[in-house]
């Protein structure tokens, strides 16, 4: 009956769902649960931007910020077809308990625009980044609410954010945003740092079942800032990556692709299909359930779902996208004895590294890769380590035990400065 109403739970739904299975392992105050269960405020908006064939289109944009008890609200942006309000608060109450886990100062916050980023010219996607900052420009800021790069954004739109905004305030604010190039204020390390993420957690998850590393078979869905990271760090530690995956489709070869070579032909298609790169074509549905050691999905959410869970034959599962698992697909691998590396702690290297990045800004100063990278490492590593004992102490899942640990520290902070008046 459960199992069947989980069916069709929308990103939104979903969320909640976790956070009601966590909660039933916590000792919480209902107030508290009902204040940490709500979004703080949601952003909607409907704005104008120039098209390239001179017509005017309006596209639909949303910012919610779920819960800044911790500290400024943080997340990313998103550029999708598919983004709508109950993706955005699911994406947002994410982000507040990922932040909580790798116990950085932040809350939880996303925004995305609804639009097909693939069809659009670098002109009309810098008019609507534009746009869109200043329809929020009220609501974010380096002390309210900093946005980072998500689905189909980059650096390159950050840039944009941080001009529209310093121009906006009459004096450049690089804080604003985190994820920017280089040259701006961005952060060494930032860019590679979810799909580093990724790797480490899946590594000591690995450890902790006696899954050597060298020669596992790793299938990655997604191709882009987290899953090509991710796939050229198992490459470099010796795995061998048998399939990876772009929107369109895979690569599989059971030997083990040439990752960088997969990589470089991910933008062109008939590069994927041609005899340069050894491989069969899969759908990223089949992608999936191909046979293999670690599956790191780095793509869109509720990918894993009931209709799959069964047939999935990983050992391991590292989540470098938000979301991918269903809360019933959950409990099929969960029966079947699949080790999760649930989202909120597997892809939160990014946000760590925005975190690293906001204070670099605020303070003006330049930390060194190898700064960075150490500093991520023990963080990424801590929170491994203390979401595993939380799990083995209380006989949970690792997903059940991130959010115990995101909540707690949540609904901690609450209680503190308690509810005004
Ligand atoms: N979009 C990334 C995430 O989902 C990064 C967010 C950030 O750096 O603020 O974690």
């Amino acid at each position: 009956m459960d199992q069947e109403r989980n069916h069709h739970l929308n990103p939104h739904q979903m969320a909640l769902k976790q956070v009601e299975i966590a909660a039933a392992h916590m000792d919480l105050d209902p107030g508290i649960l009902a204040k940490i269960m709500a979004t703080e405020k949601e952003i909607t908006v409907h704005f104008p931007v120039k098209m390239d064939d001179g017509q005017v289109r309006i596209f639909t944009g949303y910012r919610v910020q779920h819960n800044d008890t911790r500290g400024p609200y943080k997340g990313g942006i998103r550029y999708h077809p598919e983004v709508d309000a109950d993706e955005v608060r699911a994406l947002a109450m994410w982000m507040t308990w990922k932040a909580a886990v790798v116990n950085i100062p932040f809350g939880g916050a996303k925004g995305g625009v609804q639009c097909y980023p693939k069809e659009m010219s670098a002109r009309e996607m810098e008019n609507m980044t534009r746009r869109f900052t200043w329809e929020l420009h009220t609501f974010i800021g380096p002390e309210r609410d900093i946005p980072a790069p998500d689905v189909y954004t980059n650096p390159k739109v950050m840039a944009w954010i941080m001009d529209t905004y310093s121009i906006l305030k009459g004096h450049v604010v690089p804080g604003v945003v985190t994820g920017k190039p280089l040259e701006l204020g961005g952060s060494l390390g930032r860019f590679e740092a979810t799909g580093r993420g990724v790797f480490v957690t899946a590594a000591q998850a690995a450890a902790l079942l006696d899954l050597p590393l060298a020669g596992a078979r790793v299938v990655i869905q997604g191709a882009g800032n987290v899953g090509g990271v991710a796939a050229a760090q198992f490459a470099a530690a010796g795995a061998r990556v048998v399939a990876i995956s772009d929107s369109k489709g895979g690569l599989y070869n059971e030997k083990g692709l040439d990752v960088e070579q997969a990589l470089a032909c991910k933008n062109r298609y008939q590069c994927f299909l041609s005899e340069h790169v050894p491989a069969r074509e899969v759908t990223n549905e089949e992608l999936l359930t191909l046979p293999c050691d670690i599956l790191v999905p780095c793509a869109l959410g509720g990918v894993i779902h009931a209709g799959n869970a069964d047939y999935i034959q990983a050992r391991i599962i590292a989540e470098g996208a938000n979301g991918p698992t269903t809360p019933q697909a959950d409990a099929v691998l969960r029966g079947r004895g699949v080790f999760v590396v649930p989202d909120i702690l597997a892809n939160a290297g990014g946000v760590t590294v925005s975190y690293f990045e906001w204070v670099q800004n605020l303070q003006n100063l330049l930390w060194s890769e190898q700064e960075i990278a150490q500093r991520l490492e023990g963080i990424m590593r801590g929170a491994f380590a203390e979401v595993h004992r939380i799990s083995r102490e209380r006989g949970v899942d690792m997903r059940t035990a991130a959010l115990i640990l995101g909540i707690g520290r949540v609904a901690a902070a609450v209680r503190l400065r308690g509810i005004y008046p």
